[in-house]
């Protein structure tokens, strides 16, 4: 029988976007892929189990795919963060700035009720700018954040390094 595939064989690298010089990784293929994708997942969850998650919140865009399989695999609920404009009722907005540029999230300001246990999740931890103002955003809603899940590390931009050390961080492949 063929070995079997690792979804960390099916994320590639795209030269020169979103701008000349980034390397991006590109997770694409690992979710087309129905073995990459059950990997993907069952990793972002292992870390998980039995903290008692109630939420996962996902960051605009991929983030939304990852965390609504992680929310329905924990038996939890999911809250978007969105780009600008994009949420429909009351917000609160965090600006930060990222690797290749300045930007916002946004998230209703009734998303969870205060307390709430949540994991924050996103595909690529950075310079970890996006995370940084999904932490902000989730202190302002006093919601209770277990940690943040992500794909893969760019260990490379030290993200870490600049969120807040307590801070549980899982991420599923480091490069
Ligand atoms: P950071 O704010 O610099 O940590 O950048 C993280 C954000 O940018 C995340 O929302 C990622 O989706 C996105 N991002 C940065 N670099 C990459 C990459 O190489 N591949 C995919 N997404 C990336």
């Amino acid at each position: 029988t063929a070995p079997r595939r690792a979804w960390t064989d099916l994320v590639r690298d795209v030269p020169d976007f979103p701008k000349p010089g980034i390397r991006f990784k590109d997770i694409t293929p690992a979710l087309a892929d129905p073995q990459g994708l059950a990997q993907v997942v069952e990793a972002l969850i292992a870390p998980w189990h039995g903290a008692g998650v109630q939420a996962v919140v996902g960051i605009e865009a991929r983030g939304f795919i990852l965390g609504a399989a992680m929310a329905q695999a924990l038996g939890a609920g999911f809250v978007a963060m969105r780009k600008p404009g994009k949420l429909p009722a009351r917000t609160l907005s965090q600006s930060y700035g990222l690797e290749y540029g300045k930007d916002c999230l946004e998230v209703h300001e009734d998303a969870l009720p205060a307390g709430t246990r949540v994991v924050i999740v996103d595909d690529v931890l950075a310079t970890g700018g996006t995370l940084g103002a999904a932490l902000a955003l989730c202190a302002r809603l006093r919601l209770d954040v277990q940690g943040i899940g992500v794909l893969i590390e760019l260990e490379a931009l030290a993200g870490r390094a600049r969120l807040p050390a307590q801070v549980r961080i899982e991420t599923a492949l480091r490069v």
